[in-house]
């Protein structure tokens, strides 16, 4: 399980709705890719199990030696990491959860497995709980399955979904939820919990933490793959030399990259943000630059290309990352969108 930071208000709030047996039933986290939205969710359904926060209900009236520090504070109690229940839930084999985050949509049959489960009875603890990751990836069967659910709720089940975009799911869904949006952390903080937590050294930590643009997730990631940041570098190069390129070479490249989707996108995310530094060093504005170890390409850049230029650059890419999120034909999506960079040459 990853390790949460930061979004305090959110915590704060469901541990009150908890602690105060105010916990909703249907839950809704939403924010960007890698902002940390499944580890909110585990972290509360773990919270909604372990035996000791469980026990301390019960055992409301206690003394200031009996008190931990998190209880001295006022701040949240955590799950201990300790007792059964949140040894099960840390090794996902606890009877009374439900989890489903794998990539790709989410069918009616996951829908009607869970269903079955929460036709039972808890077996081991107080509360049911499912997550339901990516919910915007759901079939339109699979939404409307999960409707019946949320509409006649069992007392103790808990239902979270979690979803980049929300818009996209049934409005008749989200109006069920108690809806959490979490926003991207601050950089520092994102930079403190590199160096403290997973002890990255100070200039990687740096870049990383520019890089992730708040999503600490993304950065864990790039601890994780030690690849990324090496593919990140190629495609920055590429991207420049493209600039330069003729229609032929830019027509060959689109037909290189767009075999594989997900590479693409990857690419598609690291030029938007190279092109919006080109942009904010162009209009000579002050917020800082994310790629600050392109510094210096991106200045010479900036003098070959005119601000309608750079402006095009931008909506351009963009648009043809939205368009592969609608499925759009990769490589004839890609293909135009190369023509219609500017010609540095
Ligand atoms: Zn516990």
């Amino acid at each position: 399980m990853s390790m949460l930071i930061g979004h305090d208000w959110a915590i704060d709030l469901l541990v009150q709705q908890q602690d105060n047996d105010h916990t909703p039933q249907s839950l809704l986290i939403a924010g960007p890719p890698n902002i940390g939205k499944s580890t909110l969710a585990r972290f509360f359904m773990q919270r909604l199990h372990c035996e000791k926060i469980d026990a301390e209900k019960i055992d409301a009236e206690k003394t200031d030696a009996e008190k931990t520090d998190a209880e001295k504070t006022g701040a949240p109690e955590k799950p201990c990491n300790d007792c059964i229940a949140c040894r099960k839930v840390l090794h996902g084999n606890h009877p009374d959860l439900f989890i489903f985050d794998e990539e790709g949509s989410l069918k009616i049959e996951t829908i009607r497995t869970l269903q079955r489960m929460l036709s039972l009875s808890a077996v081991e603890s107080r509360h049911r709980v499912a997550i339901l990751c990516n919910f915007e990836q759901a079939t339109i069967s699979a939404s409307n399955a999960l409707l019946k659910t949320l509409e006649e709720p069992a007392k103790d089940v808990v239902i979270i979904l979690t979803a980049s975009d929300p818009g996209a799911l049934l409005p008749t869904i989200t109006s069920r939820c108690q809806i959490l949006t979490l926003r991207p952390l601050p950089s520092k903080q994102v930079l403190n919990a590199l160096q403290t937590h997973w002890q990255v050294e100070s200039t990687q930590a740096k870049l990383l933490a520019q890089l992730a643009t708040g999503r600490l997730g993304w950065a864990v990631r790039a601890i994780e793959d030690s690849e990324l940041l090496t593919r990140r570098q190629q495609y920055l190069e590429d991207l420049l030399k493209l600039l330069s390129s003729s229609r032929t070479e830019r027509l060959n490249y689109a037909h290189k990259l767009s075999q594989d989707v997900v590479k693409l996108k990857e690419a598609l995310i690291f030029w938007i943000t190279l092109s919006r530094d080109l942009l904010l060093i162009k209009t000579n504005c002050q917020t800082p630059i994310i790629n600050l170890d392109w510094h210096d390409p991106l200045e010479k850049l900036s003098k070959q290309l005119t601000i309608t230029q750079v402006r095009t650059m931008v909506s351009r890419l963009r648009k043809t990352l939205t368009n592969l999120d609608r499925n759009v034909n990769p490589r004839l999506n890609l293909e135009v969108s190369l023509l219609k960079l500017p010609f540095t040459r």
